[in-house]
């Protein structure tokens, strides 16, 4: 590949000089803090690097849910987290799908308002209708939606599930078109006249009082400022911070005949989640079957995982009818023992939009925004 100092006149006055803003990562945090930094500063030079030939992280690889938490998740998050900070992450989430959506047009991206379920297996106990009243009173200060939670026990013979004892269903939940809503970021970070290179990976950041100089692929590159948006691959420059790599793992079906299976589900506290999609199911998680395992950046599959969701699809999703799994893939986000992103100016002229958890759809676009503002 050409390095930066066999480029022509052209491209390196283009591309590489007089930087005021460099973000490090195309997925949705990047292109959004690239479209709200443009907001702000509209004279600013932005360039995005991003080191796969595709966004190559979770952004196009996740499982396109529009959501704020199922109620078995948020019971979870409710023994390990104070009430504030649960409540808080929800606002931040349906917070977030707004500003998405104020960014992009809800039918570019297949935004389906299909409602989303939480199934309840037979292991686990069944949630109290006070935890539920409960859920919509705070679901409606933070909503102003009526009744969002409500046992629905409905969609279990409507689906044919099997092995599962009731239903919530979450009526303001939806899904999306997660490759689109890249496409129309990044069209929108094109027609704004911000650069973007794919291919090219930032290896270190050297911070001065004046400015920063990345090392990347191609040589060095020097901006006013760089934003950090790699979310599960951030360690690399963020040693100090509290974030991890997680990776999760999907199948995809073959196209199934007449399929019951319509909307948006989540399974054990969230971390089994599946839906349609065209006509096909995909299903993914059990991350929380091999932590320790999962805590990677290879997108590798694991046969623990891949035999897991077999079992799952075959004998309790579509236990009525032969369905092939048609691949895998996987996808690494980034976690960190507490819940919620960490936007934050780390010092002089770095800073930082990371950890999105399972949750990057949702708060992507609003991390976006409140980066863009720290500066
Ligand atoms: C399987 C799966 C299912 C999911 N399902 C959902 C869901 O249904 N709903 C939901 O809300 N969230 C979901 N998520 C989470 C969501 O996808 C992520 O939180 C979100 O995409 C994170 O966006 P990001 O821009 O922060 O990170 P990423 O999309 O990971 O983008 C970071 C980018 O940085 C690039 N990069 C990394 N290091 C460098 C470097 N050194 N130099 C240059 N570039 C670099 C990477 O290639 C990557 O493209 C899911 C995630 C996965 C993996």
């Amino acid at each position: 590949m050409l390095r930066i100092d066999q480029l022509s006149y052209w491209e390196k006055q283009s591309y590489f000089e007089s930087i005021d803003f460099v973000i490090i990562g195309a997925g949705i945090v990047g292109l959004s803090t690239a479209i709200y930094l443009n907001e702000r500063f509209q004279n600013a030079k932005i360039l995005i690097l991003e080191r796969g030939y595709l966004p190559s992280g979770a952004s196009t690889k996740n499982a396109g849910f529009a959501c704020f938490g199922s109620p078995t998740e948020l019971r979870d998050d409710l023994e390990k987290m104070s009430e504030d900070k649960v409540w808080e992450t929800v606002s931040l989430r349906y917070r977030g799908l707004q500003r998405l959506f104020s960014l992009v047009e809800e039918n570019r991206i297949n935004y389906t308002p299909c409602g989303s379920w939480d199934l309840i297996q037979n292991s686990d106990p069944l949630l109290e209708k006070s935890f539920i009243c409960y859920l919509n009173e705070q679901t409606f200060k933070i909503t102003g939606k009526k009744e969002v939670y409500a046992e629905d026990k409905n969609c279990l013979q409507i689906a044919k599930f099997k092995g599962f004892s009731s239903a919530y269903i979450n009526r303001i939940e939806g899904s999306i078109n997660t490759e689109l809503l890249i496409q129309e970021l990044y069209k929108t970070v094109i027609s704004k006249n911000i650069r973007v290179l794919f291919g090219i990976a930032a290896n270190h950041i050297h911070n001065y009082s004046s400015g920063v100089t990345l090392d990347t692929s191609i040589g060095e590159v020097s901006a006013a400022n760089v934003f950090i948006c790699t979310n599960g691959f951030a360690k690399q420059f963020l040693d100090s911070e509290d974030i991890e790599p997680a990776r999760a793992q999907v199948l995809i079906t073959k196209p199934i005949q007449d399929l019951k299976v319509q909307g948006t589900f989540h399974v054990d506290k969230g971390y089994t989640y599946f839906r349609n999609i065209d006509n096909r199911i995909l299903l993914g998680g059990g991350r929380n079957l091999s932590f320790k395992e999962e805590n990677s950046t290879q997108f590798e599959n694991t046969a623990v995982i891949q035999n897991y969701l077999t079992t799952l699809l075959r004998n309790k999703l579509v236990p009525h009818q032969d369905v092939e799994i048609d691949y895998f893939w996987s996808g690494i986000m980034g976690i960190g023992k507490e819940k919620g992103p960490i936007v934050k100016k780390v010092n002089n002229n770095v800073y930082c939009g990371v950890r999105m958890g399972g949750m990057g759809v949702a708060i992507g676009a609003e991390v976006g925004y409140l980066l863009a503002n720290t500066i």
